[in-house]
């Protein structure tokens, strides 16, 4: 695997192997981080960014629920980031900023309270192919409904990507690969479907698009948001409503959605047969779509631009995107 020789901490690239936190850091005992999951793509008019001031835009309103004063903005954070991969010389790649609570070692303080931990800032990169793999996106996973409830958002906020949200993240992908799944799907705690381990879930049923509110303790996905403006640019009706554990089964069609993931369908669920048990034809046909709009072969369906191209030249061109 590429990894880019450095990473952006607090205003400046340090070496990879320098950055690093105490094992004493108020992070590493309390989970107190917030971060993002960005992707670069190698378009057809050079590499870009997917969504990246909606992913820093997450970020900031992440920091902002766990009281991290950070006095990086987030067109700050997009910037940093466009030239970390100008510099990593990676043409594809995910980006990972991190904000944390760290150690201030000539002040320390071991305690819960988070106040006196300082806030470190860091994005880092490194170059990443399919999360779900390539045979995925076409052939669809089997996935299990989880034991473990998707944590309420009343004790862990479910809109802010924090580290700590993904013990719980950890628990529902163990159980999955445990048993000899691909991804589970976690219940909100009314028995709701919720989310993926780090995805978001659609249904298709009857042509229509069901898809858990952000009432049913999830993250508000950026690919989600992405599906469904490019389903309502289509034509297609799109429902966020409560959404029953055998309604999975019984669907036309299952799809996740998510940075890493991309667009992937299921193709079982608890090891019952999701419709034809392969790719449906709308997850298919908004697969479609969505590879066009970050390969830079068609513009998005929004005013604003979804690609943020990292070489000047093609940045001039970004308006068609
Ligand atoms: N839910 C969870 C728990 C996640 O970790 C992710 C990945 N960030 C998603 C949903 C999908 O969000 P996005 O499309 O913004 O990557």
């Amino acid at each position: 695997m590429k990894i880019s020789p450095k990473v952006w901490k607090n205003g400046e690239f340090i070496d990879w192997n320098d950055a690093r936190v105490h094992v004493m850091a108020h992070v590493v005992n309390y989970g107190s981080s917030v971060f993002e999951g960005i992707r670069c793509y190698e378009t057809s008019r050079g590499s870009a960014v997917f969504r990246l001031s909606e992913h820093m835009q997450r970020l900031i309103n992440s920091a902002k629920i766990y009281r991290m004063d950070t006095p990086f903005t987030r067109d700050d954070f997009c910037d940093a980031t466009v030239e970390l991969i100008r510099q990593s010389g990676l043409e594809h790649c995910y980006i990972r900023p991190v904000i944390l609570r760290g150690l201030d070692e000539n002040k320390p303080s071991f305690g819960v309270n988070p106040f006196p931990a300082p806030i470190d800032s860091y994005i880092a990169t490194w170059q990443w192919g399919k999360y779900l793999g390539d045979e995925a996106i076409e052939a669809g996973i089997d996935v299990c409904v989880s034991s473990w409830s998707r944590i309420t958002s009343n004790a862990l906020p479910t809109m802010a990507k924090a580290g700590a949200n993904y013990m719980n993240s950890q628990l529902i992908k163990m159980e999955a690969i445990l048993g000899g799944f691909a991804e589970g799907i976690a219940l909100d705690d009314r028995g709701y479907v919720s989310e993926g381990s780090g995805e978001n879930i659609f249904l298709v049923n009857n042509g229509r698009l069901v898809t858990p509110p952000l009432g049913a303790s999830i993250l508000p996905g950026i690919t989600r948001d992405s599906v469904i403006q490019i389903a309502r640019e289509m034509g297609i009706e799109i429902v966020e409503t409560q959404i029953q554990r055998s309604a999975l089964y019984l669907a036309d069609e299952v799809f996740l959605t998510g940075t890493a993931a991309e667009i992937t369908p299921i193709r079982s669920v608890d090891r019952i047969t999701v419709g034809s048990g392969k790719r449906g034809e709308m997850t298919a046909a908004i697969q479609t779509e969505f590879f066009k709009i970050i390969d830079a072969e068609r513009p998005a369906p929004s005013e604003a631009p979804w690609l943020t191209f990292i070489d000047a030249q093609s940045e001039k061109k970004t308006a068609v995107a």
